[in-house]
């Protein structure tokens, strides 16, 4: 049942179904017949200008011309939509033989490193770490300590001061402190952090650097606790073969006092540049906590003792890495820095 003027129409939509080649061309085809100003909708809504006779027969027949090109716009659109994607998945689709990018790693810095390590050592031994701030009042980083108002590290030259009672801690010590007033004893606790001194930079100096300080304090410790604990860490630092000694010394917050020196690790001790041919390396400064220190604190030196240590980690790393200028560790060159790689 068809109708000549609709067939004209329809026979045309039917022609460019046929040969769309895109979903988009499809659309548009769809607009152009079937949509509200399409051809075939303009024989519908025209359908009140015909003869009695006519408008049924061509009614019908638009409507089924309608239907049957709907039909085919709808197959062929979900073809040609999947006919598309499928185009695009292709184009889309890695090159599976190319070489793989390798991600940019970093490297741990050398000081980061060994400051890791000594923590991990002490760690070990049951050493928790405590932190404390890099700004600091008079009162902890001098006055608790022991050191008196004329001690010459309180030298204007020597310290960066903020105010006239605050400053840049030139040690880890004042974390001693605040560890000691936070808490009763038993104390084991290992520093490690950044600290600063007015001086010059240069191959052995930075106005920053960074140490590593311990303390443990109970009842009944004693100089050969601390003589057997950095035993322990010296042969964990740089191997079962290592030795250390004592040699007196004078700090104002440890009383005794000991410079503690390692069986030279580049020559085992025969003798090298490195330990000026006397077979030990200086590595840290240690000694009993002073009485006055843990009064300070609120402790009773009657009922307990304790041991302190600081250590330099540039030191330690210039030694262990061989490197113979502290200014390296912070100027971030890269060349540099990927040798630890
Ligand atoms: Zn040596």
């Amino acid at each position: 049942m068809s109708h000549p003027r609709v067939e004209a129409v329809a026979g045309e939509a039917r022609a460019a179904i046929e040969g769309a080649a895109s979903s988009a061309e499809l659309e548009a085809i769809r607009v152009r017949y079937l949509g509200r100003s399409g051809g075939l909708t303009q024989i519908l809504k025209s359908l009140g200008a015909l003869s009695p006779e006519e408008r049924p027969q061509v009614g019908a027949a638009a409507n089924e011309a309608k239907r049957e090109l709907e039909a085919l716009l709808d197959a062929r659109l979900l073809a040609t939509r999947a006919a598309e994607r499928r185009r695009q998945r292709e184009s889309e689709r890695p090159d599976l033989t190319l070489p793989g990018r390798r991600p940019a790693r970093g490297v741990v810095h050398p000081l980061t490193r060994v400051q890791d390590e000594i923590v991990r050592i002490f760690a070990g031994l049951g050493f928790s770490v405590a932190e404390g701030p890099e700004i600091e009042t008079d009162a902890y980083n001098f006055e608790a300590l022991n050191i008196p108002r004329d001690h010459p590290a309180r030298d204007m030259q020597d310290t960066f001061y903020l105010s006239p009672e605050t400053l840049l801690r030139t040690h880890t010590s004042p974390v001693q402190i605040r560890a000691m007033r936070a808490q009763k004893p038993p104390v084991r606790i290992i520093c490690p952090g950044t600290v600063y001194r007015r001086d010059v930079a240069d191959i052995t100096h930075s106005p920053m650097f960074h140490q590593v300080e311990g303390l443990a304090v109970d009842r009944g410790i004693t100089m050969a606790d601390l003589k057997g604990t950095l035993t322990l860490f010296a042969q964990e630092m740089y191997g079962p073969r290592s030795k250390i000694r004592f040699r007196p010394s004078f700090f104002p917050f440890t009383e005794p006092s000991a410079e503690v020196d390692v069986l030279c690790f580049l020559c085992s001790g025969t003798g090298c540049r490195a330990c000026t041919q006397s077979g030990w390396l200086e590595i840290l400064g240690s000694g009993m906590v002073h009485p006055q220190v843990l009064k300070n604190v609120g402790y009773d030196p009657e009922q307990v003792t304790g041991w302190a240590f600081g250590m330099g980690i540039e030191r330690i790393a210039m030694l262990k890495y061989g490197v113979d200028d502290i200014r390296l560790f912070f100027e971030n060159d890269l060349r540099f820095l990927r040798q630890f790689a």
